[in-house]
């Protein structure tokens, strides 16, 4: 008789390990570790304090948000109806520029909150203050990549103290959280810094040996501006100072040439796909089939990052809430879909999130449920 601190029984559990979906499974957990997961007519036999009755349930890998400003909680609602840039100057810069430590706080503890009701364990961040982030993930036991952001937007002089502030903060909360806290830096994006303060950064974060966040090709007027002014798209402009690697996670990549993808898969670029908020300004969503297609022909790998949500004041009305949920919905009534009518078809966009998840260091601890590559359902 083995002992266990929590049993889930009669659930059906996504393994992701195999083309087995498991219509009658058992979890049991000891000391926040999973000591068996599989068949009910496999299972060792098992004594637990707590019995959950799992019938009609899905148990899988917890979601991970592969990009989001968190304490954007505090502006749901906020500027409706604006194209981005609009959005960004009018708007959410001023209000951003009033936030406190303590604001960042209660806006990130409030996301953390949402993030564990809807299944989500980890996300990516990046924002200001993220050592505030940090404290909410100690709090909520969640698991987050954070990035302290860094934005020029024409004053050079203000983009080498943002820099300085996202080295210090990858230099004291690397490890934070016992562990759960990875650290990158956090360019905004092409349109926000210059191309000499994108090639400091690379620089560091090579030195420093984390990872970047960054947006890229989100909207297609600052794609435009941008290839106007330099005479190259912004990967291609990437690629020439030398930015693009393995460890960047690039946001949105909705406005992108063949050649660039290609660039991107060449340089294994991981891309976080975040169709909620493209939607809410309409700038369409990321190609993600043409990505994926343009990635296995140069034999790389792309994340996909279904909870890309962009913060609260970004998508909806209500947002990081309604986006998790609706997420969460859509994974679910998916994976029932799936089990329902054997629609192979469903199994990209769901499969595909975890895959990519093998690649990424932050999701190490889900490796035993996704350690295979060619899952299918
Ligand atoms: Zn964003």
């Amino acid at each position: 008789m083995k002992e266990a601190d929590i049993l889930i029984r009669n659930c059906i559990v996504l393994p992701m390990v195999s083309g087995e979906i498991i219509r009658e499974g058992i979890i049991a957990t000891k000391n926040d570790k999973i000591i068996y997961v599989g068949k009910k007519s496999k299972a060792p036999r098992l004594r637990a304090e707590k019995i959950i009755d799992g019938h009609g349930k899905v148990a899988m890998p917890g979601l991970v948000n592969c990009h989001t400003h968190l304490a954007m909680t505090l502006f749901r609602g906020i500027a409706e109806d604006q194209p981005l840039e609009k959005w960004l100057k009018e708007t959410i810069w001023p209000l951003e520029a009033k936030l406190k430590p303590r604001d960042i706080y209660d806006g990130a503890l409030l996301g953390c909150l949402e993030m564990i009701k809807s299944g989500t364990t980890t996300f990516a961040d990046m924002y200001f203050h993220e050592d505030q982030v940090a404290k909410t993930v100690e709090k909520a036991g969640l698991r987050a990549v954070l990035a302290q952001g860094i934005l020029e937007a024409g004053v050079p002089r203000r983009g080498e103290k943002m820099l300085q502030d996202s080295v210090s903060f990858t230099r004291k909360y690397k490890g934070y959280a016992d562990g759960r806290v990875t650290v990158q830096l956090g360019p905004h994006s092409l349109y926000t810094c210059s191309l000499d303060m994108l090639a400091k950064v690379r620089q560091k974060a090579s030195e420093l040996n984390v990872g970047i966040h960054i947006h890229l090709a989100e909207s297609e007027e600052t794609v435009n501006e941008t290839k106007q002014k330099h005479g190259l798209a912004e990967v291609e402009l990437l690629e020439r100072i030398g930015f693009l690697g393995s460890d960047v996670l690039a946001a949105h990549c909705i406005h992108l040439t063949e050649k660039e993808m290609r660039l991107l898969a060449q340089h294994n670029i991981k891309v976080s796909y975040n169709p909620v908020a493209n939607m809410k300004i309409a700038q369409g969503t990321a190609k993600i089939k043409a990505l994926d297609s343009v990635s296995f022909a140069v034999e790389k790998r792309w994340v996909y990052g279904y909870l890309g949500p962009n913060g609260a004041g970004k998508t909806t009305t209500t947002h990081a809430s309604v986006d998790h949920v609706d997420l969460k919905t859509f994974f679910l009534t998916g994976a029932r879909c799936a089990l329902q009518l054997n629609n192979k078809e469903f199994k990209i966009p769901l499969l595909a999130y975890y895959e990519g998840m093998e690649d990424i260091p932050w999701s190490l601890p889900l490796k035993p449920q996704i350690s295979q590559r060619n899952t299918s359902l």
